[in-house]
């Protein structure tokens, strides 16, 4: 008989949370766009992540910035120019809207990758996720950054019933938004460790609920009886 859920949502949070945070400590990966908080590295390694893995992201990641050192670099660079720095990502359009954006950033940011989420919303090739990560990542702000990791574990974790559909997205977002807390460097490893989770954990193809550091606080992992 499946085991219900008796935590109340602030306690579920804050286990989760308390949880999470004790584990990304013992457990996050070092990697090499966690080292810096320069906006212009950070927004190249959140557009080279969309739809790419990690481990092909890292060594094209510090090509990309030993070619375009800067956003002016990036911005006065030929579309070709960037299109050979991109080869064998994939996702080509990534790398064009990344050179336009660098050339609206250099035209009317003032040479600065914003901080503000509907600002940097408006670049071309940044939707809420990018913007969100460039936002706490950069700049420490305390917004959420739901991608489709943190988005499958927000959902198995606190909304396993939801329905997909915009309705659905936005709970996602609100319980997010309540999850992430206000001081920036906490923020800061709150998403990253969503994130982290839900690339070694909380995986697409398999729930690993048995060795799982929030299971006391999951509404899928509570429920389940063993898991791999
Ligand atoms: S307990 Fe299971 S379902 Fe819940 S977050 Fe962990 S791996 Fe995912």
């Amino acid at each position: 008989m499946p085991r219900k859920s008796i935590l109340d949502a602030r306690t579920q949070r804050l286990r989760f949370r308390r949880n999470l945070l004790a584990w990304f400590r013992r457990h996050g990966r070092d990697l090499p766009w966690r080292r810096t908080r320069d906006p212009y590295a950070v927004l190249v390694s959140e557009v080279m992540l969309q739809q790419t893995q990690v481990v092909r992201v890292t060594g094209y990641w510090t090509r990309f910035l030993e070619c375009f050192p800067t956003l002016e670099h990036l911005a006065a660079a030929s579309p070709q120019r960037v299109r050979e720095a991109w080869d064998g990502l994939g996702y080509y359009r990534r790398a064009e809207n990344l050179r336009r954006a660098a050339g609206e950033m250099v035209t009317h940011h003032g040479g600065e990758v914003p901080r503000e989420p509907a600002v940097l919303r408006s670049l071309p090739g940044i939707g809420a996720y990018t913007a969100g990560a460039v936002a706490s990542f950069a700049y420490e702000l305390p917004e959420p950054a739901i991608d489709t990791n943190v988005a499958r574990v927000l959902r198995r974790a606190f909304h396993p019933r939801l329905r997909r559909g915009a309705a659905g997205e936005r709970k996602l977002w609100d319980t997010a938004k309540t999850l992430v807390p206000r001081a920036g460097n906490a923020a800061w490893t709150t998403n990253q460790a969503l994130m982290e989770l839900g690339a070694l954990v909380c995986t697409a193809r398999v729930m690993h609920c048995t060795i799982c550091p929030v299971r006391g606080a999951c509404r899928t992992g509570m429920n389940r009886r063993s898991t791999g």
